[in-house]
């Protein structure tokens, strides 16, 4: 029987391009699925519009009889869009989207059908929440959880296939109140990044009054085929090969990278564009990566809060459409050993409701001295709370990334620049102890004359820093392509904000000395720049000397997920989330028991995939190649061949009956090692087991030899498609 690899290949060249309606113009389309303030005017009485409208600042509840009001235009627009169904839409901590579905239509109780969306209904859910991760906040006693209505993010309509569902975007919260989901957490981090930069903006100019975080991300993704997809079981059920030996041609010519993409990946990347569209997602780039048949997606920036709905909804979309085309993306970070993986840069800044980008230089010194003081607060904030950050993005994904020098290494650190270390050298050498008044020249710090020198020195870059400053925002580079940005960005906000506060303390008590407020700022800008410059770097990430360096600083380097996510539960880590109101104790805990959780499970199913790949896939393989090099030599010794002839056909079996015995063993006490993980109870202790005595243990020695056979095994007994093949055929 032909095997799925060889059908898969063989299904290639009769694979026709799907039909891509041709989308004229983008504005046409923008945001068609989504219920704006634009759709809420038209369908809204001033009264309720007004109410939404005001919910979404933040500033009053919506009551019963408005949410009913709204409620029903809601409706009334879904429904002139053909949408029958609608679900409360939320982010649960397994990392992908939760949806359940419920109709409009009811029957009443004189038997009469209507169809009816009450206020309750979009405000408030019970989804049995006993299936999602809770990390032991709810015993299964109080199973109940319930979702409920952000305002804050539009309602929107996805359409799957022919069927249309209205999506209420919601947080998950538990019985008792504790958040279960990614988004409540962020909300709360931006309302307190709000409060304490407000404050600061306010030393400036006193008619701001909101500060809000911008999140740019860029999602890299692999793309390919349905069919050989299908004959992969690691991608299936792992989303990574943990076989494959790599391809005689890998990126080393580096012709991929914005080479023209393919025309199939090209209907595809059209099809979900248009798609997104739709649904109010601003993408604006797209082009091929580093490894072939990866490729990259970037919306313009938005609020953080929108931009990590766009995004978890991009990647479901992304993930529907592609079936379409008979093909799979693959967010995996790092689903092909040997080529690069992928990751997902979170640019973020922090915007004025005066339209000021407070980490781009300004024109005027005071305006100047304003961007300083929120660039040198996120270096002393990534400075003091490394350690959390290095939390906020761990994954056993990203294991494979971080520290295998294509991605920053784990250690987290600052590039800034050229230019803008020369600034922070200027500032750090002004006067000993104290700035007086003839300091105020540094107030006239020309930082916008040298603007194109910054972005100068911002093209070549340094691709190697898990931090860098790109000339107007940070880049997050460390973040892992599967990740929801809602983690670091949660982490990031609140550090900030306990960093502004801190910032605002000191410079007050300056100036309750009887120091000028410009003064003040220059001063503690000047203690922060020294207090944290350790984490400033320039070099290169990739490099040993880095390595050294950075253990000399005291930076830390933690490679592997069950230690760094330590830096969740400490002292520190408690006490700035609780007292930023951001999360509780309880809340903290149960995450991290859950990413724990998460991080067994993975090693746990790639090491079982792995087990029967060997005993049902390469093996028999082997086994039966053996088998003909076995009665090949048996012939040849049999009609009297001499010996010396077939000297070669005995070396290959030996060497392949070599490898066929090292995998069946090793398989065996992985299998034991993987018994002894599972009977540990405490979550943390369970997780280094399986990092240690699993994976590092067997995970690279088995893979050697499974790929060793797939070299010397003949071809046409192979049957998991082989990197080229997944990689380079289209
Ligand atoms: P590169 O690949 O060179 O890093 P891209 O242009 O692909 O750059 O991505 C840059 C991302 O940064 C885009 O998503 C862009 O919208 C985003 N960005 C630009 N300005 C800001 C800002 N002020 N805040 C947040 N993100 C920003
Ligand atoms: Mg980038």
């Amino acid at each position: 029987m032909e095997s799925l690899r060889f059908k898969a290949i063989n299904n290639l060249s009769s694979q026709p391009p799907v039909d891509v309606e041709k989308c004229a113009k983008i504005t046409g389309i923008f945001g068609a699925n989504v219920f704006t303030l634009a759709t809420a005017r038209e369908f809204l009485s001033d009264e309720a519009y007004k109410s939404l409208v005001n919910s979404i600042k933040g500033n009053k509840k919506i009551d019963r009889v408005m949410a009913n009001q709204i409620a029903a235009g809601v409706r009334q627009w879904a429904e002139s869009r053909g949408v029958t169904h609608y679900t409360h839409w939320f982010q649960p901590l397994t990392g992908t989207t939760a949806e359940k579905h419920d109709s409009f239509f009811t029957i009443k109780g004189d038997g009469t059908p209507i169809e009816t969306f009450e206020g309750d209904a979009l405000i408030q859910q019970e989804p049995d929440a006993s299936s999602f991760p809770n990390g032991g906040i709810r015993a299964t006693f109080e199973a109940r959880g319930y979702t409920a209505w952000d305002p804050s993010s539009p309602a929107f309509i996805m359409e799957i296939g022919n069927g249309k569902t209205l999506c209420i975007p919601t947080i998950f919260v538990s019985y008792t109140g504790e958040t279960l989901d990614y988004k409540a957490p962020l909300l709360k981090s931006l309302e307190t990044l709000n409060k304490a930069a407000v404050d600061v903006c306010n030393y400036f100019d006193k008619n701001i009054s909101k500060v809000t975080a911008t999140l740019g991300w860029e999602q890299e993704y692999f793309l390919i085929d349905e069919a050989m997809f299908n004959a992969r079981p690691d991608l299936i059920l792992s989303g990574r090969t943990v076989f494959g030996h790599a391809p005689a041609k890998g990126q080393q010519l580096e012709d991929h990278y914005f080479g023209s993409i393919p025309e199939r990946f090209y209907g595809f990347m059209r099809d979900f564009e248009a798609e997104s569209y739709k649904l109010g997602i601003p993408l604006r780039t797209r082009h091929n990566e580093v490894a072939p048949a990866q490729f990259e997606c970037a919306p313009i920036y938005e609020e953080v809060s929108i931009a990590v709905d766009h995004n978890t909804l991009l990647m479901d979309v992304m993930d529907r459409v592609a079936r379409r085309h008979k093909l799979r993306v693959l967010f995996h970070e790092k689903p092909f050993a040997g080529v690069n993986g992928s990751g997902k840069h979170n640019n973020w800044s922090l915007a004025t409701d005066t339209g000021v980008n407070l980490l781009a230089p300004g024109k005027t010194p005071k305006t100047n001295l304003m961007f300083l003081t929120f660039f040198v607060n996120t270096i002393k904030a990534v400075h003091d709370y490394a350690d959390i950050l290095r939390a906020a993005i761990a994954s056993a994904g990203n294991d494979h990334r971080l520290g295998a020098n294509e991605a920053p290494p784990a250690i987290i650190s600052v590039f800034i620049g050229q230019y803008l270390t020369k600034v922070l050298n200027d500032v750090k050498a002004r006067v000993g102890d104290s700035f007086d008044e003839q300091d105020e020249a540094i107030l006239k710090l020309d930082l916008h004359r040298s603007i194109p020198e910054l972005l100068l020195d911002n093209t070549d870059r340094n691709r190697t820093s898990p931090f860098a400053f790109t000339g107007n925002k940070f880049e997050f580079r460390a973040v892992g392509s599967t990740a929801n940005c809602a983690s670091p960005m949660t982490s990031l906000n609140t550090i900030m904000a306990a960093t502004l506060k801190q910032f605002k303390k000191d410079v007050d008590s300056l100036i309750e000395k009887g120091d000028k407020k410009e003064i003040a700022i220059m001063q503690v800008i000047r203690e922060y720049i020294v207090s944290s410059e350790k984490i400033l770097f320039e070099g290169d990430g990739y490099s040993q000397e880095w390595h050294n360096e950075a253990a000399k600083r005291g930076l830390p380097n933690l490679p592997t997920t069950p230690v760094a996510l330590d830096a969740m539960i400490t002292e520190k880590a408690i006490h700035l989330y609780e007292s930023n109101n951001v999360m509780s104790h309880k809340e903290i805990e149960a995450r991290h028991e859950i990413e724990l959780e998460k991080y067994i499970k993975r090693v746990q199913i790639e090491a079982r995939i792995m087990g029967e790949l060997c005993t049902s896939h390469i093996l028999p393989a082997a086994i039966n190649y053996q088998n003909t090099l076995i009665n090949n030599i048996k012939g040849l010794k049999e009609i009297g061949i001499a010996e010396d002839s077939y000297a070669n056909q005995k070396q290959i079996l030996v060497k392949i009956s070599e490898h066929i015995n090292k995998v069946s063993d090793l398989v065996e006490k992985m299998i034991d090692a993987r018994k002894v993980a599972n009977k540990i109870e405490h979550s943390r202790d369970k997780a280094i087991a399986y990092q240690t005595t699993v994976k590092d243990q067997y995970f690279d020695s088995i893979r050697y030899h499974v790929d060793k056979l797939e070299l010397l095994v003949a071809d046409q007994y192979w049957v998991l498609p082989k990197y080229r093949e997944m990689l380079f055929l289209r």
